[in-house]
């Protein structure tokens, strides 16, 4: 049988553009732009095991992998950070003593300047929710750090959770599709284009070509 798991990754370039989407899971292009590479260091710096520690109340751990199997979902990803706080009406977690309870943390570069969280953000560490619910049998909470002003945000998935759950659905079901038809969707009309780091792939420049010219490069006399 054919394995239509699809990475939290991908749910976050769906969102950008559906058309992204399709150029990366469809015909595996990929490029870097000054955006890409600063999130990129970002979370290296996270995964690079720095962030790893343990105190009496708070066990911290970067990179985990996590995923969920339910049909409906069938999402796998790595966690930026996953804190198991000691909490008396918490889990048991494989490999711990105690009970605890299971935060996640996602680390982005900037916090958008009109409102508290990005959107996308919010989705992206709700799936990662669906996934940590699934393993630990939790009811996990979910924060995004801004590095920029250094600000942990709570998300309202308690207050919210119908919404973002049927959000994760519909992008799923949406992502299956165009994986189901294989083709790359058009650019849509509210799209911005301008931090994309897929741009040249998108709109190539073209270059007029010109005869004479190309004889007299050639000929040197140009
Ligand atoms: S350049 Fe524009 S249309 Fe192309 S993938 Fe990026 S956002 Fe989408």
């Amino acid at each position: 049988m054919k394995d239509n798991s699809i990475n939290i990754r991908a749910i976050q370039h769906f969102m950008y553009c559906n058309r992204r989407f399709g150029l990366l899971e469809i015909n595996n292009d990929w490029s870097e732009n000054a955006f890409v590479v600063k999130a990129n260091i970002l979370h290296e710096n996270v995964h690079s095991g720095s962030h790893k520690f343990s105190s009496n109340d708070i066990v911290s751990r970067s990179s985990v992998a996590v995923y969920n199997d339910d049909p409906q979902y069938n999402i796998f990803g790595v966690t930026d950070c996953v804190e198991f706080v000691n909490s008396l009406n918490g889990v048991d977690i494989n490999g711990l003593d105690g009970k605890y309870n299971v935060r996640l943390v996602e680390y982005k570069p900037r916090q958008p300047k009109d409102k508290t969280f990005n959107e996308s953000d919010a989705i992206q560490v709700f799936a990662q929710k669906l996934c940590a619910d699934y393993i630990w049998k939790c009811d996990s909470e979910g924060y995004v750090y801004y590095a920029d002003t250094k600000k942990r945000i709570k998300l309202p998935f308690k207050e919210e959770y119908e919404k973002y759950n049927l959000l994760i659905i519909d992008y799923l079901s949406r992502m299956r599709e165009i994986l189901k038809t294989g083709k790359i969707p058009q650019k849509s009309k509210d799209v911005k284009c301008s931090g994309c780091s897929m741009l040249d792939y998108c709109f190539p420049k073209s270059i007029s070509y010109c005869v004479q010219k190309e004889i007299n490069r050639i000929d040197g006399t140009e």
